[in-house]
């Protein structure tokens, strides 16, 4: 007991100290892209190569350090009830770009039902964000992603990410959401991991269903609050 109590106050202080490094980090990087912005309109020869590494590779250390800080040190949390639905057009509305740059069609199914759920509407537009984009990342050029949304009698809402990329062998899903877990060149294997725990933290579940060569779902079950 004593060494649980210990323990969770050493993770806060880590905490708090990871959250400090991540601000430090980041006011520096802020002055960076500033004067490579300067250095992108003043210099004549053509680097544009160069620059655009350069800002992908910063944009990377920002995502990094976003979803870092997201672990080390959440934000002040505002519950409140919400459509599902809502919250799920205005993230699908917020990547459609993106998905049209890959050349991928975002198709939305949303149920008629009520479903209506006590959330923070951030965190599980963050979540919806990191596992549409997952989606996205490995859809084949011209393919589509939809994005379903259910109630369960009354006691769940379901949201359903679906796509038809690669697929996910068995070995492999017992390992999505360890922190790190990646198998990209350039992934953080973090994203998973904040949206498994913001949805842990809504008293919630995901279900990942996937088939090789087919395609993958990821199904997040959210709790309806009981009446009364
Ligand atoms: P990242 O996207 O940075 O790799 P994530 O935590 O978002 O980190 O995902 C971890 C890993 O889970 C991915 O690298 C990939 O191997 C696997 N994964 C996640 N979503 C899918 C998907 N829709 N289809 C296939 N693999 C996926
Ligand atoms: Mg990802």
């Amino acid at each position: 007991m004593e060494e649980q109590i210990r323990k969770s106050d050493t993770l806060h202080v880590v905490g708090e100290l990871a959250a400090g490094i991540a601000h430090e980090i980041r006011n520096p990087m802020t002055a960076i892209k500033g004067f490579i912005q300067l250095l992108q309109s003043s210099v004549k020869e053509d680097f544009s190569t160069y620059f655009n590494v350069i800002t992908s590779e910063l944009q990377r250390i920002e995502t990094i350090i976003t979803e870092f800080l997201f672990l080390a040190k959440p934000q002040a949390l505002k519950f409140s009830n919400q459509d599902v639905n809502v919250i799920v057009r205005e993230t699908a509305d917020f990547l459609a770009a993106q998905a049209m740059l890959n050349n991928i069609q975002l198709k939305r199914n949303l149920t008629k039902n009520d479903c209506e759920i006590f959330c923070e509407g951030n965190q599980l537009k963050q979540v919806l964000i990191n596992i549409i984009k997952n989606a996205i990342e490995v859809s084949n050029d011209g393919g589509f992603v939809i994005i379903n949304t259910d109630r369960i009698d009354h006691s769940f809402v379901k949201i359903s990410i679906i796509d038809q990329g690669p697929g996910i062998p068995a070995e492999k899903l017992r390992r999505l959401g360890e922190p790190f877990y990646t198998t990209k060149e350039r992934g953080t294997g973090l994203g998973l991991m904040v949206s498994y725990k913001i949805i842990e933290e809504h008293k919630g579940y995901i279900e990942v269903e996937s088939e090789v060569g087919k395609g993958t779902a990821f199904h997040i079950f959210l709790p309806i609050p009981r009446e009364g």
